[in-house]
């Protein structure tokens, strides 16, 4: 259920609804916006339909939030969700945030030779696995908590924030301690005890949507982060599994307007899974931009032949610093800035 208050509530009016929610036993969950504040209410909705808030002074209405998934749906916080890193980095805003690094954490030289190049390019964030969900269990497998300390010894020295997967809940802990993303990636997507542990973090969380998920889905998962109290979430489109196999995945582009539609939560993309080979990032990436998502995550190799996992798919810098230069007007095209 939502209570959306008139554009004349006064703060007041605002408090006496939420403690009324408050004693019917129920959680309000307040968004203010520029307009008007909006009042979420999560609990058993029989005991607000006996209640007549209607009648309150401040309300406008009273609506049932029609979605399966309700924190997470425009009805229930109408404005776009905008929350800052750690430096200060704005996810969610008009300036569009790039994830850069490589596929895995293969070494500290590797790792700072990259960092500086997407850096240089504009990249805030670095990205690069140390935990690596594998299709083969014989195929490299990460390098652990070594790999997040070269991910943070990096980041401080280049001053960017670090965003990495985490696979398992015994090791979000650990995850959360280095790093300032958490990445939950598309074969965890329905990870649900994965997705509760991450809700209780304070560390911001990156939501790859399933190879086979429907947007519904990959909302009903952001649900579970956000109810356990961890607002911070983004989505990433990453390409679904159709028939379609002259791409490694099919980006549904589609889904960045249905998602920027249903949800207040930023959306990025990422060309690199979602095309599977480094030639087909660019144009895919403007898309992205051009269709309204917030932002991107890329991969990048300074040698793409020699990558541990995802090479075909690899940008080199200094590709990734063309991708970067020709983004810009495409950025300034939809209102964007980079
Ligand atoms: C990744 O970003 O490193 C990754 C494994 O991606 P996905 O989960 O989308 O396959
Ligand atoms: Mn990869």
């Amino acid at each position: 259920m939502i209570i959306v208050m008139k554009q004349s509530a006064t703060p007041e009016e605002v408090n006496h609804v939420v403690e009324k929610i408050k004693q019917l036993g129920l959680q309000p969950n307040v968004s203010k916006g520029v307009e008007r504040t909006v009042i979420g209410v999560i609990g058993d909705e029989d005991k607000i339909r006996i209640q007549p808030l209607e009648v309150y002074p401040g309300v406008e209405k009273v609506m049932p939030v029609t979605k399966p998934f309700k924190l997470v749906s425009r009805e229930f916080h109408p404005h776009d969700t905008v929350f800052e890193m750690s430096d200060g980095t704005k996810v969610g805003d008009k300036k569009i945030i790039v994830m850069a690094g490589p596929c895995s954490v293969e070494s500290q030289k590797m790792l700072l030779e990259i960092g500086k190049e997407v850096k240089k390019a504009g990249a805030t964030f670095l990205r690069g696995g140390a935990f690596k969900p594998r299709t083969s269990p014989y195929s490299f497998q990460g390098l652990g908590e070594e790999g997040l300390k070269m991910l943070r010894d990096t980041a401080d020295q280049l001053k960017m924030q670090i965003v990495t997967e985490v696979m398992d809940t015994r090791t979000v802990e650990l995850v959360a301690q280095y790093s300032d993303m958490l990445q939950i990636g598309a074969r965890n997507m329905q990870n649900f005890d994965l997705l509760k542990e991450c809700g209780m973090m304070k560390k911001p969380v990156l939501l790859k949507r399933g190879l086979s998920a429907t947007v519904t889905e990959l909302l009903l998962s952001a649900e579970y982060i956000l109810s356990k109290g961890n607002f911070k979430v983004v989505l990433c489109e990453r390409g679904i599994r159709t028939f379609e196999t002259s791409t490694r995945n099919t980006v549904d582009i589609n889904a960045i307007p249905v998602i920027k539609e249903q949800t207040h939560l930023p959306v990025i993309l990422d060309p690199s899974h979602g095309t599977g080979y480094y030639q087909y990032v660019k144009p895919i990436a403007k898309a992205a931009i051009a269709a309204g998502a917030d932002g991107l995550m890329i991969e990048v190799h300074n040698n793409p032949e020699e990558a541990v996992s995802d090479g075909p798919q690899s940008l080199l810098p200094k590709k990734f610093h063309i991708l970067m230069k020709e983004l810009k007007p495409v950025c300034h095209a939809v209102g964007r800035e980079l």
